[in-house]
Parts: structure tokens; C-alpha cells; sequence
């Protein structure tokens, strides 16, 4: 059955891991923002030159045209089966679009899987992935370092590293995701939405916790869904009435005395 989540926590703590998780348990699709945008980066469109000159410097790339982006891709079709969304959304303002979007269409996000991971943990994450600039190969320093420390295995280039990845901008990434994104919290908590994991566990340890959450969420129907309005008795009378009257006019035509009236 389909299932809309959404994976909130600040850059660096799993998301992206996890989603992918989610994808392969449930058949989810998944979309991430960050994803998205570095795929017109590498396309050379205009809205990936627009947003890599936000992502450098790790600010948010401006509501509007995240949220035309994200509600283009939420229209194809492998979105039917359910999505989880990572990355999206960043400011209240996208939460609003979304369930907008999704009021539209009749359906509502079941689940909001916060991610929860210290900010030493974070910047100590975030600034350890490396890349070789000739062959694209991603190292990690904690988990996964080259044989010879910054150095590619495969072709000897020295790494570098994104300029998002750098600590300055991880830094700012994090103080935009405590000013910008962190309200969000409180967003979905007044909306009964959202649950809390342990994001410093094992990775294995954090599926485990998500799986079992979204196993027991009740899957995408409205709850929210608007009363019929209550008739008012004057009404309700008037329109009986009217109804009568219509009724009766069919009755007596049908008998053809209105006709030979006329
Ligand atoms: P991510 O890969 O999710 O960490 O995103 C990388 C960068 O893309 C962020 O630091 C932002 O500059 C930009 N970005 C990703 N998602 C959004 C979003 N929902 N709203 C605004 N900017 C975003």
C-alpha cells in the first residue's frame, strides 16, 4: 500500500542512506532535492547553474524554485506506489506547498522520520567524504579511507572535496538547517506526524527503528478529510419542499393532466 514519509534531520545525519532503505522494503520512491538539483548541475541547466551557486555556499536555494521542482517530479509515475522524500521539505514554507499540493490530490503524508544526530557528530561526518577529481570515486575517512591517505586508489589524484563539504560551509549548512529547517519539528509535531530516531546507532540500528515505525503507520488516506456541511433545519425544509415540488410536478405531467391543461 502506498506510504508518503518524509525524512527530516540536518545534512549529514543518514537520509539519503536510509531512503534508500525505504525504497528497497517498501518500494518507495525516492526523492531527493539535493539529488535533483545536482543532476541539473551536471546537466548544465540554468536551474542547476542557479542552484550551485546556493549549494556552494551552503545556503537553501530559494523556496519557489525547489518547490516547482519537487512537485514536477511528485507527478511521475513511480510516485503512484508511495515516496519518501529526503531533503524536502527545508522551510516551512515548502512544508505548506506540499501538503497543498498533496490536499489536491487527496492524499497526506503519513510519516515524518526525524533523524537525530548531534552537531559535533555532524561536522565530524560531513567534512570526512572525499573525492578524486578524475575518476568521481567517493572516499570516506571514517568509514571507508583511501589505501594511501588522500590519495585515489585507482589513479593516484590528490582528493578534494566538495565545496559543500568543506567545514565553513558545513558549518553554515548546519546553522541554516537550526534556523530555517529545525521549525519543521514543531511543525509536524503539532500535526501528529512526526517520529524520532536515534540517528548516532548503527546504520543497521536506524533501519531497523525506521522499518518498524513506518510498518505501523496507517497508509496514505486523508484523516483531514472536510465534513459534509451540517444542513440547517430551515434549509433542509425548504429544499425537501422544493424537492416536492419537483417530484409532484413530474407526478402530476407524468399523469398528463398538466399537459392537457396546457
Ligand atoms: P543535500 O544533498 O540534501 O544535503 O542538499 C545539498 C544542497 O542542496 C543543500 O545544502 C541546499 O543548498 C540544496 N538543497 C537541497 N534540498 C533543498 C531544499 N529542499 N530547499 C532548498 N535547498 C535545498
Amino acid at each position: 500500500m502506498s506510504k508518503y514519509l518524509i525524512l527530516l534531520g540536518a545534512p549529514g545525519a543518514g537520509k539519503g542512506t536510509q531512503a534508500e532503505i525505504l525504497f528497497k522494503e517498501f518500494g518507495l520512491a525516492h526523492i531527493s532535492s539535493g539529488d535533483l538539483f545536482r543532476e541539473n548541475i551536471s546537466k548544465q541547466t540554468p536551474l542547476g547553474t542557479l542552484a550551485k551557486s546556493y549549494m556552494d555556499k551552503g545556503e537553501l536555494v530559494p523556496d519557489d524554485v525547489t518547490i516547482q521542482m519537487v512537485m514536477e517530479r511528485i507527478t511521475r509515475p513511480d510516485c503512484a506506489k508511495g515516496v519518501v522524500f529526503d531533503g524536502f521539505p527545508r522551510t516551512v514554507t515548502q512544508a505548506q506547498a506540499l501538503k497543498a499540493a498533496f490536499g489536491k490530490k487527496r492524499k497526506k503524508i503519513d510519516g515524518v522520520l526525524l533523524v537525530a544526530v548531534r552537531d559535533e557528530l555532524l561536522v565530524e561526518r560531513l567534512t570526512a567524504r572525499w573525492i578524486c577529481p578524475l575518476c568521481g570515486s567517493v572516499y570516506n575517512v571514517l568509514s571507508n579511507p583511501p589505501k594511501t591517505a588522500g590519495k585515489c586508489d585507482k589513479d593516484e589524484a590528490a582528493l578534494g572535496q566538495r565545496d559543500d563539504d568543506k567545514p565553513e560551509t558545513v558549518k553554515r549548512r548546519l546553522n541554516v538547517y537550526h534556523t530555517q529547517t529545525a521549525p519543521l519539528i514543531d511543525f509536524y509535531r503539532a500535526a501528529k506526524l512526526l517520529h524520532q530516531v536515534d540517528g548516532e546507532q548503527k546504520i543497521e540500528n536506524v533501519q531497523q527503528a525506521i522499518v518498524k515505525i513506518v510498518k505501523s503507520l496507517r497508509p496514505g488516506v486523508r484523516r483531514d478529510r472536510p465534513q459534509k456541511p451540517k444542513r440547517n433545519r430551515d434549509n433542509a425544509r425548504s429544499r425537501t419542499n422544493r424537492g416536492r415540488s419537483t417530484r409532484s410536478a413530474k407526478a402530476k405531467s407524468s399523469t398528463g393532466r398538466n399537459n392537457r391543461r396546457a
